[in-house]
């Protein structure tokens, strides 16, 4: 089975989803896989350069500034960007999926409901926290402000829409209260898991 785990900036999946590993439980988490495979696939290197150039890439891999730069403010670039990159790591994931023996794995993706996704997961959970303390989070975690984490979050899909789309939902206002809701999720999830599959 299939388990994403979603939610907005600052919400909190990657701290849930470290909560999982407690059970052994596999986690992909897409963004990092992602800007793994731009620095490391070949294939994503030629197309990257034909489409922005050689600047795209200094010695060391992806040259970020310069393609934050470049996707920055246009719609346009950023989709021919992500459709280089999204069937990269799709594959990625489908291989490392294949050679996992566990009940379920989960992978963290940020984005699954805004590009219409959800048909690609068994099951999803949204991790959700009130604005104030994400942006409080985020400030401190990346030392951003909070003016552009609030753009990112409203361009983000609100999570009331997000919750109505989920099979679980994680309130993580507090630590306290995360790691039981992660281990009724699990266990709900175990039971799920048809006795034939994996
Ligand atoms: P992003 O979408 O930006 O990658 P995320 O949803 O994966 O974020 P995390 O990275 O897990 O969120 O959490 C954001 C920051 O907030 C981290 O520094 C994390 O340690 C902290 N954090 C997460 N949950 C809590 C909490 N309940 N109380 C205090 N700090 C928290």
């Amino acid at each position: 089975m299939i388990v994403g785990l979603t939610g907005g900036i600052g919400s909190g999946k990657t701290t849930v989803a470290n909560l999982f590993k407690q059970f052994d439980i596999p986690i992909y988490i897409a963004d990092i896989e992602a800007k793994q495979l731009m620095n490391t696939s070949h294939r994503i290197r030629t197309k990257i350069v034909a489409l922005f150039g050689d600047d795209a890439y200094k010695e060391d891999g992806l040259n970020r500034a310069f393609i934050a730069e470049k996707i920055f403010n246009d719609k346009h670039a950023l989709e021919q960007m992500n459709a280089i990159v999204h069937p990269e790591v799709e594959a990625h994931f489908k291989a490392w999926y294949a050679a996992q023996k566990s009940p379920y794995v989960i992978k963290e993706a940020a984005i699954i409901f805004e590009h219409n996704k959800d048909n690609h997961y068994d099951k999803i959970i949204t991790v959700i926290a009130d604005v104030d303390q994400r942006i409080e989070r985020v400030m401190k975690r990346d030392q951003s402000s909070a003016e552009k984490i609030k753009s990112i979050i409203n361009n983000q899909l609100s999570d009331i829409d997000k919750v109505k789309r989920s099979d679980f939902v994680i309130l993580n206002n507090d630590l306290e209260t995360l790691q039981s809701q992660v281990e009724q999720i699990h266990q709900s999830l175990l039971k799920l898991v048809k006795p034939t599959s994996k």
